[in-house]
């Protein structure tokens, strides 16, 4: 692939461009796929025809990683990170769970779901916003 920044060939799994320093996906120079100049709001290449990638937008376009950890640590018995996320279904289940069985089980299943909501808000932190986007935002990965 090509530096988006400076268009030099690098490697594909670069995380960072050994030319410029710069994420090889950061800027709007270049095409990835064939290293032909582009124009910052192109989005498709003229030349090779691809998609043209940009991390700054798949990072502005994503929900907060942030957002939802800390939502997942302080509400996720009620399971407010997965309606954050857009896990309809769910962030309904825990919710469930954790008021009708909370009052069936005095409390026990509202702190199962907690600790469920608290392991999941620290796993989403743990993640770096590229991991996240593609875990959580793209693929929907609903649990854990
Ligand atoms: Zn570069
Ligand atoms: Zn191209």
């Amino acid at each position: 692939m090509y530096c988006r920044n400076c268009g030099n060939e690098i490697n594909e799994n670069a995380e960072i461009c050994p030319s410029c320093g710069v994420k090889p996906l950061a800027e709007k120079n270049f095409c990835q796929n064939c290293g032909v100049e582009t124009k910052t709001n192109q989005e498709i290449c003229v030349k090779c025809g691809v998609k043209l990638q940009n991390t700054s937008n798949i990072l502005t376009s994503s929900k907060s990683k942030i957002a939802a950890g800390i939502l997942g640590i302080l509400l996720g018995s009620l399971g407010i990170h997965k309606f954050y996320l857009g896990y309809t279904v769910p962030g309904i289940i825990m919710l469930l769970v954790s008021i009708i069985g909370g009052i069936i089980t005095l409390g026990i299943a509202a702190g199962v779901m907690g600790t469920i909501g608290l392991i999941e808000g620290i796993i989403y932190l743990t993640k770096t916003d590229e991991d996240f986007y593609e875990i959580y935002v793209k693929n929907k990965k609903t649990w854990f």
